[in-house]
């Protein structure tokens, strides 16, 4: 949300300023103040316009919402480019229209591809029939790897053409607003004071020792499992073995895998279903768990408008996501499909965390209604989990009956965390740093699926369970992709929530292993929260991160100090067990795969050429500058999930 405000406040401001104003400084500052406050007044109602008909569109798809999402009035289209004070033409809104095309045909592929079950040769989505697959154990790992090229000749593949074109646009709307491309834009969100991509590097760098603890501990536990014949001789885990469509999350194959698996028998969302909690229940223990801290509750407008669960009768996005209306009235919205589990108690604690964030900076002006940077945003829900979701916190809400204090039990639940957030982090940084070497033209469309395994080999240590090559795209297969959604804000995160964790966990007096801390109730960690989420993006973030954390850089130390007793558990069980604890950089040769005895897969018919003749590339054309209809239309986003 706040790349509207960048894109167009500054330009605006500038040229209102300097042109009408050359008195003294002090007028000057009045005139400045008078017209920020119009000006902050008619944002919020233009905010409040686009995120209306955005979650029109996303709670009931329909074409009838989609066109309404975007400005038809050519007349009213001109006269927003002309108040940038810079010429305009026809060319501008044929050019608005391709990138909002390519755009809508990039989701569409996504959101209606549908793959042929194996077992039974329905044609089945990917909600909730394919991730139900690929979470159950007692699928077999032939039909996971179906599923896993199915769903991939179904969405990514038939979208190359069009990311190619997409790319393309999207870098020559981006230099009309001054940056050199989509990836300098992106990045500038976080007011980098140094290389941004160096400092990511140095953030993985760090971590990627404990990365490997994890890797050859699960690849240990799963080998025996599913048959070496299927393990590379290169080291890296088969991509489709894991419990989730793009093993970003292993949390799935926790029962393979658990260190102490008779020490650690309680079944969390069995209990949650038989004490008949709903999605309501659910909501309401977060809500409280923040008013706990003296944050407050939801509002009224919240509860009234919030949709928890699946709407009947109509197409939705099911995306999890959340919602500032930015009326200064209350209204913040969750979009989300609940299914009562554990996940998704995290889930809603997530959004919630998003809520909570929209709600203190409420009194910002529009402009600082945001995360202090992007990660910040994403990890303020992530803290609150962390704290939920100990044993201790869970016995207070009803969901254990009772903790066990042994060795054994907490490193069960220690790895349990690690499955979900330390599998995550290599992930949460490919995406990105795919996507920026592809928007400055490092890596051109020919190399697109070979950059993008690279990187799933070299970093996640994950290689494809067959064949890949440039007529697949398999990033296209990630919603974030052809959802144009960046991702690094989700790495950052991933640091971020401990170091916050930390810091509550301090303010809030507790004593003893970081992983018990359980700051429920704690107002003093409650002020100091809630101190942060207040200032918005009005403060340089690493201001704003010193207050709460006393240290001005993104940290991987005190996650690393929560997890230390399960890295020592891992150091001394990758000791016992025959499996190195490096992989290869380099995935598996296409040599390997022909040796092995796997069964050859179905392939899909070869994918459509998806670039119309009419669009195609609009080389020579003047690319002029960004329209208030191409913002609201092309740059939307909300805070989805992961
Ligand atoms: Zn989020």
């Amino acid at each position: 949300m706040r790349t509207l405000s960048n894109l167009l406040a500054v330009p605006l401001l500038l040229v209102l300023l300097l042109g009408c104003c050359h008195a003294s400084g002090s007028t000057n500052e009045t005139a400045a103040r008078q017209w920020f406050e119009q000006f902050n007044l008619d944002l919020a109602v233009q905010r409040n316009l686009a995120v209306e008909a955005g979650w029109n569109y996303a709670v009931n798809i329909t074409d009838e919402n989609s066109r309404k999402r975007n400005f038809t009035d050519k007349n009213l289209t001109r006269l927003f480019s002309k108040s940038d004070d810079i010429g305009t033409s026809v060319a501008n809104a044929t050019m608005q229209e391709l990138y909002s095309s390519v755009r809508t045909r990039l989701a569409t592929f996504y959101n209606t591809a549908k793959v042929k079950d194996p077992r039974s040769g329905d044609m089945v989505p990917l909600e909730p029939n394919i991730v139900a697959a690929m979470a159950d154990p007692d699928v077999p790992q032939s039909v996971k790897r179906d599923f896993w090229v199915g769903w991939r000749d179904e969405s990514g593949k038939k979208m190359k053409n069009d990311y190619e074109e997409f790319v393309h646009l999207g870098n020559a709307m981006i230099r009309e607003a001054g940056y050199a491309n989509l990836a300098e834009y992106w990045q500038s969100w976080y007011e980098p004071t140094s290389d941004f991509e160096q400092t990511m590097e140095t953030l993985w760098t760090e971590f990627k020792p404990y990365y490997s603890l994890l890797h050859a501990y699960v690849r240990s536990k799963l080998r025996p499992h599913f048959g070496s014949e299927i393990f590379p001789l290169t080291n890296h885990l088969p991509a489709h073995i894991l419990g989730n469509m793009w093993a970003q999350s292993w949390a799935n194959v926790d029962h393979l895998t658990m260190p102490y698996p008779e020490s650690w028998t309680v079944d969390i969302t069995k209990e949650m279903l038989r004490k008949g909690w709903n999605s309501t229940t659910m909501f309401r223990v977060s809500e409280e768990f923040f008013a706990s801290l003296g944050l407050g509750n939801m509002t009224d407008t919240f509860w009234a408008k919030t949709v928890m669960d699946r709407l009947p009768n109509v197409e939705m996005n099911c995306h999890a996501s959340a919602w500032d209306f930015y009326t200064n009235e209350g209204d913040f919205r969750v979009k989300q499909c609940t299914s009562v589990t554990l996940p998704y108690l995290a889930t809603t604690h997530h959004e919630m965390g998003h809520i909570q964030y929209f709600m203190q900076y409420e009194k910002q002006p529009v402009p600082f209604r945001d995360g202090a940077n992007p990660g910040f945003h994403e990890a303020v829900g992530d803290t609150i989990e962390l704290a939920v979701m100990t044993p201790e916190h869970l016995v207070k809400i009803g969901l254990l009956n009772s903790t066990i204090d042994s060795n054994e039990y907490y490193v069960n639940y220690m790895f349990l965390m690690a499955l979900k957030k330390l599998a995550f982090i290599p992930f949460g940084y490919l995406i990105d740093k795919w996507r920026w070497s592809v928007f400055k033209g490092e890596v051109t469309p020919q190399q697109y699926n070979s950059a993008w395994w690279k990187l799933r080999c070299d970093l996640q240590g994950i290689s494809s369970p067959v064949p890949r090559s440039e007529d697949d795209f398999d990033p296209g297969a990630k919603y974030h992709v052809p959802g144009n959604t960046p991702y690094i804000r989700y790495f950052v995160s991933h640091f971020l929530q401990f170091q916050f964790y930390e810091a509550l966990c301090n303010k809030s007096g507790h004593t003893g292993p970081l992983y018990k801390c359980d700051f429920y109730q704690s107002k003093e960690a409650g002020d100091a929260l809630k101190k942060m989420l207040a200032a918005g993006s009005s403060k340089h973030w690493e201001d704003t991160l010193e207050e709460l954390t006393g240290t001005r850089e993104v940290s991987a130390a005190p996650l690393i100090r929560y997890f230390r007793p399960l890295f020592d558990f891992l150091t001394e069980a990758n000791k016992n067990s025959s499996e190195p604890l490096t992989w290869s950089s380099e995935c598996p040769g296409d040599d390997w795969y022909t040796s092995t005895a796997a069964p050859p897969v179905t392939t899909a018919p070869p994918p459509q050429t998806t670039t119309s003749g009419s669009s195609g590339r609009l080389a020579g054309a003047t690319w002029l500058q960004l329209s208030m209809a191409a913002l609201l239309g092309a740059l939307l986003s909300t805070l989805l999930t992961r």
